[in-house]
């Protein structure tokens, strides 16, 4: 992204927008209509929302509609299952469509009738040249392609033809329908594009209609015309179909002009966004699905606690450009973070318990303590944490031999248990292999609340969980599925799979409050990250995903001292 480009985007303008602007400031225009036009042949995917917003966002800001529109022209790859859940993730982003829900399939008969448009016209012709030597014929990049034999056939020749085409007379393959454009046009795309083929595949929506079906070029542009969209806005790499896209306009008769803008897609580091291999790694089974929390699906990401307006904020601050580029994972992380530190209420949950033994507090005795539920924002209130003579603190809060900095539990320091008490380490138990197993403490009981009597300094603040009024819980802990920024840059993605994407604690322990399985929205886990209930939670049983991390001071300095001169990781945001 240019230096320009990113200023446009701080105003929430960029160069697709200046186009609809000056369209409609000329009145080229007089209402903008774009469209979303996703193939149902996989779920949708965080490089999908760019499009999304961009195509919606329009729409919204420029008082015009968009379209959602399936581009389902392949029934061998298009299952219901991604229609519908295509239509959810679009509502779920934010975004309605209202009743302009279209398929490319309901033009097919229009489509059809425009193919024999431009046989009648001399501009197609159908081609029995098998699918080889057809590849053959199309040159390559320095070289001009050969004209195929078939390219002289009489319009009524090619009338029967594909006339008997549609009619299920031949098998798949057998012959396709082609533009008769130009086969020594430097633009591949030019030359003698194939319009239609025939596969006898049943469709999600039109049964066993049809068994030819329209390619993406001769399907789309056109589509775009019947619906009346003045803004096609697309990716880069379709730029160099832009040619195809006005020649078809121009000689078919069309009711509408529309034109085709490209946008640079949206890459993410250590993000794989190609629909072919995030289907590869369903169907490989290395994520348990197109929800895995792991998978950058929008699925994938409601799962794992992201709220749509994450997706909404990091579309936004990553732009509109006309050049590709890689985003750094990192700026969509610090949008989750920066979207939820807000919003979620903080609750306290223990990772890896450590039982804290407090010998001066009276057996059998608990009392409850008020806890802010966001400590930026009173009006969120508060709930009540039970405190009583066992307790659980983090293990890693707890060091034996501690080093200079280390401001948590060690033997003979003592500490603040958030919103309850300052307590001290007096002795550690230790079981036969020699592994912590407990520490004996005392606290201060005129410290209620956490605050000193006489004022001492106390350093660290530990969240913790009673040990009698907690909840057992699994945690599952996500990182990069990938473990390099670029993955398959080598060749195969596969081979750069991140082996420890996934962790589980099942020991967990959780306060009272995080209990109910119903609760849907994310959450702060003090000092650890923003967690939320997964689908697999039950009342017995609740199960947490990591939606993202928090930045531990300490973790950030041991990061420091080990990736000395590597990009800055986001700063903790609370
Ligand atoms: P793939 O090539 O991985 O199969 P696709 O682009 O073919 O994905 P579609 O369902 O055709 O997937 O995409 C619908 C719309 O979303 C298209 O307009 C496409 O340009 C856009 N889109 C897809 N991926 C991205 C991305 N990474 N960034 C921005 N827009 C995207
Ligand atoms: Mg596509």
């Amino acid at each position: 992204m240019g230096e320009n480009e990113t200023a446009a985007a701080e105003a929430g303008r960029d160069f697709v927008r200046d186009i609809v602007q000056a369209d409609l400031a000329a009145q080229r225009v007089q209402t903008v209509v774009t469209r979303f036009p996703p193939e149902p042949n996989g779920y949708l995917h965080i490089g999908h929302a760019k499009s999304i917003c961009l195509n919606f966002g329009i729409a919204q800001e420029f008082g015009g509609r968009c379209h959602l529109r399936f581009d389902d022209t392949n029934p061998v790859k298009e299952e219901q299952e991604f229609i519908d859940s295509i239509q959810e993730d679009v509502h779920w982003l934010g975004f309605d469509w209202g009743t302009h829900l279209y398929h490319a399939s309901d033009y097919f008969e229009q489509l059809y009738a425009w193919a024999e448009h431009l046989i009648r016209a001399g501009l197609a012709y159908v081609d029995d040249t098998p699918p080889e030597a057809m590849r053959a014929a199309r040159g390559t990049l320095t070289e001009p392609g050969q004209n195929s034999p078939f390219r002289y056939r009489s319009v009524e020749e090619n009338l029967d033809l594909f006339r008997r085409m549609r009619a299920g007379e031949f098998p798949n393959g057998a012959r396709v329908l082609r533009a008769k454009i130009d086969m020594a046009s430097g633009n591949m795309n030019l030359r003698d594009p194939v319009l239609y083929r025939i596969l006898h595949a049943t469709h999600p929506r039109t049964g066993t209609a049809w068994c030819i079906y329209p390619t993406y070029d001769f399907a789309h542009g056109q589509s775009d015309a019947i619906e009346g969209v003045t803004h096609s806005i697309c990716t880069l790499e379709f730029e160099d179909h832009r040619p195809l896209y006005d020649w078809l306009i121009e000689h078919l008769p069309v009711p509408a002009q529309p034109h085709q803008y490209e946008f640079a897609r949206l890459n993410i580091s250590y993000t794989v966004l190609s629909k072919r291999n995030l289907t590869r790694l369903v169907r490989e089974g290395v994520v348990s699905g197109w929800d895995d929390p792991r998978m950058p699906t929008l699925a994938g990401l409601r799962r794992r606690g992201v709220p749509p307006g994450a997706l909404r904020e990091f579309v936004r601050r990553v732009g509109v450009a006309r050049a590709n580029s890689v985003v750094d994972v990192a700026l969509f992380e610090a949008t989750i973070r920066d979207t939820l530190n807000p919003v979620a209420d903080r609750r306290m949950a223990v990772l890896r318990p450590l039982r804290l033994i407090i010998e001066n507090y009276p057996e059998g005795q608990t009392e409850t303590l008020p806890a802010a539920n966001h400590p930026d924002a009173p009006e969120r209130g508060q709930r009540a944490v039970t405190f009583g003579r066992e307790v659980f603190v983090e293990q890693d809060d707890f060091m034996e031999d501690p080093p200079r900095k280390f401001f948590r539990l060690s033997p003979g320091r003592e500490v603040r248990l958030r919103y309850a008490y300052l307590v001290t380490c007096r002795e550690v138990v230790k079981d036969a292999a020699g592994q912590v197993v407990a520490l004996r403490c005392t606290y201060d009981p005129e410290s209620r609340g956490g605050n000193a009597p006489d004022g001492r300094k106390v350093q660290g603040t530990l969240h913790w969980v009673s040990a009698t009024d907690s909840v057992q819980a699994e945690v599952r802990l996500y990182s990069h599925l990938f473990g390099r920024p670029d993955p398959g840059a080598d060749g195969d993605v596969m081979a750069d799979l991140n082996p420890n994407s996934l962790e589980v604690l099942t020991e967990a322990r959780v306060e009272r409050a995080l209990a109910d399985p119903t609760q849907r929205a994310t959450v702060q886990f003090e000092r650890q990250g923003y967690f939320c209930h997964d689908r697999d939670s039950t009342a017995e049983r609740p199960v947490f995903n990591r939606t993202i991390g928090l930045r531990d001071t300490w973790a950030k300095v041991s990061d420091k001292r080990q990736a000395a001169g590597t990009a800055a990781a986001p700063a903790r945001t609370s």
